[in-house]
């Protein structure tokens, strides 16, 4: 790998926006997308180094249980930031890692080992619990529609870099050893919290009591890069490291993954907003010292799923899955679509309630697209003035809900049902929504409106205490051969 002349001033880069080319977007290609940026804290004009190239960069799962809808809420985010980048005729090269070793319960070397949690509580290796859990993930994001990045790296891939990396960082004074483990220096940066712009002390306010301090640190905020000793004797992944077997810390790994397959330079680097600290500072600290230039320009992250008791975790209140889902009834698209429809950078309720609105909403949203006849001319001027407003509101610092509003008229508008259509599969390249793809009991869109409108009579009248008619419209349902079930969250039905 290639190293730059170090500069003097490190993060300090955070500051102005770099090129590494100096590029500006070519002739053809119409540079509007504003994004909001993590580091600046505005929205700004998305430029890219390379001429009509993206690197982007996602921070992958811990791989040592199921991914929650949370967790996916980020990774839908970020697959509609790939393909509006793509739709606006970007050349994206998305890589994700996958974290299968180092990653700590509390992000600042804290806790226990997610991944040995995961392997004691299933009675498997390490290992077992990654593969099983990595396939987990992705068959989730096919049920979501997310696309598989590019490159996926699991970390245990790429020993051999962070140790090259570690070893630059002493080399460069950035790093120490203590206690048998190897150190991030923060206090070598002339500002170290790029994000927040906080001091240390500030910082230090509101500090969990509980967090145990490493006395081996230097400084309060520095870091492990690579672990010998430490309390993890049990740890399974063990690596030869100048410095005595050992496993890697958890930042080291974005680090090196994204700089080994997207080079020097990366446009746009992507998360949920509890990655921004202590993971993508410290990300960035170890980048820029040892590149010695600014890293990363853009810095995307995504709002957290809450539930009623706050932040959807794994640990705690209902662990909600694609599958759990999936079993109470729900297409997961329709999760997709309720993401959708608020935006990335502001907190998201679920409740299974809003959740059935939704399906309802989705529901009919297909079934309006099946009806939709191979008829008529394509009529050139609207379907590009409708491609025009959709591409505008994702431009609007990806204001998807917007860009679902301009499908909604669309449909309404009075024009030909092929331009419809038309217009529908473009939005679809985007949105990923299975608008073509009905389901079986949903393939007879005039049955579909019946029943809807049936269940409506129906839940009317049972409010009303009028159960007559409410059994009588389940049985003339039932002898068309629907069945109807009432749960939790609202009415569902089925083809017998
Ligand atoms: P993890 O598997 O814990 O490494 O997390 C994977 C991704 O999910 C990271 O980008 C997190 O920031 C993100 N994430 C974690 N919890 C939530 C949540 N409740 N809502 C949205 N994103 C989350
Ligand atoms: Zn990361």
């Amino acid at each position: 790998m290639q190293l730059t002349k170090q500069q003097d001033s490190f993060i300090l880069f955070a500051k102005a926006n770099v090129s590494a080319h100096g590029a500006q977007m070519g002739a053809g290609m119409e540079n509007r997308m504003e994004i909001y940026n993590s580091l600046t804290k505005k929205v700004e004009p998305f430029v890219p180094n390379e001429d009509g190239k993206v690197k982007m960069y996602t921070c992958g799962p811990t791989v040592y249980h199921f991914a929650h809808i949370g967790n996916l809420r980020s990774y839908i985010m970020e697959d509609l930031l790939e393909k509006t980048l793509r739709y606006l005729g970007y050349d994206v090269k998305r890589v994700m890692n996958i974290t299968d070793v180092g990653h700590l319960s509390g992000d600042s070397d804290d806790g226990e080992d997610k991944m040995l949690k995961g392997a004691r509580r299933e009675h498997k290796t390490v290992m077992e619990i990654a593969g099983f859990y990595t396939d987990a993930f992705f068959e989730d994001c096919k049920k979501l529609h997310i696309k598989r990045p590019d490159v996926v790296e699991p970390a245990t891939g790429c020993i051999e870099e962070f140790i090259h990396m570690v070893q630059t960082l002493l080399e460069k004074g950035f790093a120490y050893e203590m206690g048998g483990n190897v150190y991030f220096d923060t206090s070598k940066l002339a500002n170290y919290h790029v994000f927040s712009g906080q001091t240390e002390e500030e910082l230090l306010v509101g500090v969990r009591e509980d967090v145990e301090e490493d006395s081996n640190k230097k400084n309060k905020s520095d870091f492990v890069l690579w672990f010998t000793k430490s309390k993890f004797d049990a740890q399974e992944l063990k690596w030869e490291s100048p410095w005595g077997m050992g496993y890697p810390g958890w930042h080291i790994e974005c680090s090196c993954i994204s700089i080994k397959h997207l080079g020097e330079y990366m446009d746009i680097h992507c998360g949920g907003v509890d990655n921004i600290f202590p993971h993508h500072t410290n990300e960035i600290a170890q980048s820029e010292a040892y590149l010695g230039h600014k890293w990363c320009n853009y810095w995307f992250h995504v709002h957290h799923l809450n539930d009623q008791t706050g932040k959807m975790s794994k640990s705690k209140g209902e662990f909600l899955t694609v599958s759990l889902l999936e079993e109470k009834g729900y297409n997961p698209l329709a999760y997709r679509l309720f993401c959708l429809q608020s935006h990335y950078r502001k907190p998201l309720m679920f409740s299974y309630e809003a959740l059935s609105n939704m399906e309802t909403a989705y529901n009919k949203l297909v079934n309006k697209i099946a009806g939709l006849r191979e008829e008529g001319e394509i009529e050139q001027d609207k379907f590009e003035a409708y491609q025009k407003r959709f591409a505008d509101a994702l431009c609007d610092d990806l204001n998807s809900s917007m860009a679902i509003t301009v499908l909604y008229d669309m449909l309404k508008e009075d024009m030909t049902d092929r331009t419809k259509r038309e217009l529908a599969k473009s939005f679809e390249e985007v949105l990923s929504l299975g608008l073509f793809a009905v389901r079986k009991e949903e393939e007879d869109p005039e049955l579909v409106a019946y029943v809807l409108k049936r269940i409506e009579e129906r839940t009317a009248a049972k409010k009303a205490k009028d159960f007559k008619t409410a059994d009588a419209i389940r049985d003339e349902l039932s002898a068309k051969g629907i069945i109807l079930e009432d749960t939790r969250e609202g009415v569902k039905w089925k083809k017998a």
